[in-house]
């Protein structure tokens, strides 16, 4: 599947996995574009809320129509409701609305902001909405080499592109200023046989609340879901 099918089962996969099965009830998805993490979303059991928030408000007026049901949910409906909330906005924003969130989503969202949006990053999301799960992705600098004609960033929108260090190096310094947190890696996308040392076209970030996940459930291995093999790449 394409890297950013590959993507969306990643983060779906975090948020349905069954050692916390039950807990991710509210949901905030934040630079939600076109409501292409919604459509997988949608299906989670045992998720009441989604919010989905972008900055973009002609995308969002545009896009929206994809949180309705469509005719197919009505044949196999959801056993609980789920309400869906669409904000215009920025991340920078502390709205109470996000509050009682027990999963923040930034798909491919970090890379498109501005270095004082982005050192609000953490004030919004471990300071003041405070979820049991906190999911980031962002390209891998490191894979670029692997892209022939690529001269620059791999979207003219983005504002920066981090390695695997540098990447890591922001999530981790997150944990020491909200200890209440710690964070695990994942690659998205493997390249061709051999790239390996390159890791992966995407990488994953999923912070989780120490007070609700021990360190033995954090790294016991899921029984339910498999990391992903990828077959071919794409540029995002
Ligand atoms: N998450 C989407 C997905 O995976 O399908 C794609 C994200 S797109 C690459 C980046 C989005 O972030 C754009 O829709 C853009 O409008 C939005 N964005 C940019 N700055 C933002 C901000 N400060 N707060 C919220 N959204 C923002």
């Amino acid at each position: 599947p394409p890297v950013y099918v590959q993507r969306y089962t990643a983060v779906k996969n975090v948020l349905e996995d069954d050692r916390w099965h039950g807990k991710i009830r509210k949901v905030v998805d934040f630079g939600c574009a076109e409501f292409g993490f919604f459509l997988y979303m949608k299906h989670i059991p045992g998720l009441q809320e989604v919010v989905s928030v972008d900055i973009d408000y002609e995308v969002l007026n545009h896009y929206c129509c994809r949180a309705a049901p469509l005719n197919a949910d009505y044949l196999n409906a959801r056993q609980e409701p789920l309400t869906v909330r669409v904000l215009a906005g920025s991340i920078a924003d502390r709205d109470p609305r996000l509050l009682g969130t027990d999963a923040v989503i930034c798909i491919e969202l970090i890379e498109h902001l501005y270095p004082s949006t982005l050192e609000a990053v953490p004030y919004t999301v471990f300071g003041f909405i405070q979820p049991l799960i906190a999911i980031f992705t962002t390209p891998n600098s490191d894979f670029n080499v692997l892209f022939p004609d690529l001269a620059g960033f791999r979207h003219p929108d983005h504002k920066f592109e981090w390695s695997r260090f540098q990447f890591e190096d922001w999530a981790t310094n997150i944990t020491t200023r909200y200890p209440a947190y710690t964070v695990k890696f994942q690659g998205i996308g493997q390249g061709p046989k051999g790239t390996e040392v390159h890791g992966c076209c995407s990488q994953m970030a999923v912070f989780f609340k120490l007070s609700h996940f021990t360190p033995a459930l954090i790294n016991h291995p899921t029984s339910q879901h498999q990391d992903l093999e990828a077959e071919e790449c794409e540029e995002t």
